[in-house]
């Protein structure tokens, strides 16, 4: 098992990593819990719920919910099923929430835990390769109508309990989409591990290396988010990619890309961005083979520069005007940019030309 210590200011926590650690869940909690509530999406429950369960048969009053799987979940009105759920059950403040599931599971669950009774332990147990950037870091949120992620708080974990055995059942785009923040965590971070990232074909990764990579992602994440927790300085370096990215999966509407197809495109733009900006060159062309390669979608066109930089505009990174966006002075040495919108525009159109 591998185990990675998050020194948070809020409250520091630990992320286990291992195979088919789930069935040891009771190892890992205090004893004291008055109940548990295991909150999970119809794909994931199928599989992994009742593992879980029965790891947690030596407590009396554990209750299980299951919510549709998919982003629409993440909504004011499952939030508040959830919470009326909770108060049926009977819930008290010694209870205990767990997140069983990706990264919606993880934001909508840890969100009814920051919230129920002013707050509950909840642990998260992810199960995408996604969610081991989601399930660190204390971000826990769901959505408006009017955007992603409006309704939220910093709530940190209990504790991540990351089963990589449950990544066997993963679906081949869920890996895409996960791996994708992997590549960003190495591009802030260092060369020589982008390189091995880049190493081998998705359909090739074992669950050694995979293991071993989020370790790293997660150790990457877990190192800027001690530095500072409520983004208000280098948290935003994990942001890199995200620009385009959270534009053009608005622009296409959720479920058309995956989050990580779409950062992947964005990581791509930061990289073309940064090569002009700061005149270096980084390993664009190899990134871009190896995406191609693995069958990641692009979906970019010229029409569809005018509306990408509205979306970019209304996202929350606009300061006066002015575009901010992470760019790579080089390679793991991301910096916060602001660029005007007409250049922006400029960068677009030769990117979309290539
Ligand atoms: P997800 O939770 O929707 O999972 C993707 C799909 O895979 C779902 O259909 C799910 O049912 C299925 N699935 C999950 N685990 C599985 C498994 N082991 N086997 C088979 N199927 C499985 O999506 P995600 O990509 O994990 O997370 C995306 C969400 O995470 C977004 O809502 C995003 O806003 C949020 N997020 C939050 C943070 C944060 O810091 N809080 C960071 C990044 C992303
Ligand atoms: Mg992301």
């Amino acid at each position: 098992m591998k185990i990675v210590n998050v020194d948070s200011n809020i409250k520091p926590y630990r992320i286990l990593l291992g195979n088919g650690i789930r069935y040891d869940i009771s190892d890992y909690l205090q004893p004291q819990y008055s109940s548990i509530l295991l909150i999970s999406d119809t794909n994931v429950a199928d599989l992994y719920a009742d593992d879980i369960m029965q790891g947690l048969q030596g407590y009396d009053s554990v209750y299980l919910e299951v919510v549709h799987a998919g982003e629409q979940s993440k909504s004011v009105d499952i939030y508040y099923e959830l919470l009326t759920k909770a108060i049926e059950l009977g819930l008290d403040r010694h209870s205990l929430i767990i997140a069983l599931g990706g990264g919606v599971i993880g934001d909508l669950a840890g969100f009814v835990a920051a919230t129920y009774m002013r707050g509950i332990d909840y642990i998260q147990v992810p199960t995408t390769i996604l969610a081991h950037d989601s399930s660190v870091g204390g971000k826990v949120a769901i959505n408006h109508e009017q955007g992603k992620n409006l309704i939220g708080s910093f709530y940190p974990p209990s504790l991540v309990l990351f089963d990589t055995a449950t990544l066997a059942t993963l679906p081949t785009k869920e890996i895409r989409s996960g791996y994708a923040e992997l590549i960003k965590e190495a591009l802030i971070a260092d060369e020589e591990w982008f390189e091995k990232l880049l190493s081998e074909p998705l359909a090739r990764l074992n669950r050694d290396s995979l293991t071993e990579y989020l370790k790293k992602g997660i150790e990457i994440k877990a190192r800027i988010i001690e530095k500072d927790e409520k983004e208000l300085g280098i948290r935003k370096h994990l942001n890199l990619g995200h620009t385009l990215g959270h534009a053009l999966e608005t622009k296409l509407g959720y479920g058309v890309m995956t989050h990580g197809e779409a950062v992947a495109v964005g990581l791509l733009f930061a990289m073309h961005v940064s090569e002009a900006e700061f005149k270096i060159n980084l390993p664009k062309e190899k990134l871009s083979r190896w995406l191609e390669e693995n069958n990641y979608s692009f979906n970019l066109s010229i029409e569809m520069i005018d509306e990408l930089i509205d979306l970019m505009k209304r996202d929350k990174k606009v300061i006066k005007q002015d575009i901010q966006m992470i760019l790579l002075q080089n390679l793991g040495e991301p910096v916060i940019h602001s660029m005007d919108v007409t250049k922006m525009k400029d960068y677009l159109a030769t990117f979309i030309a290539q």
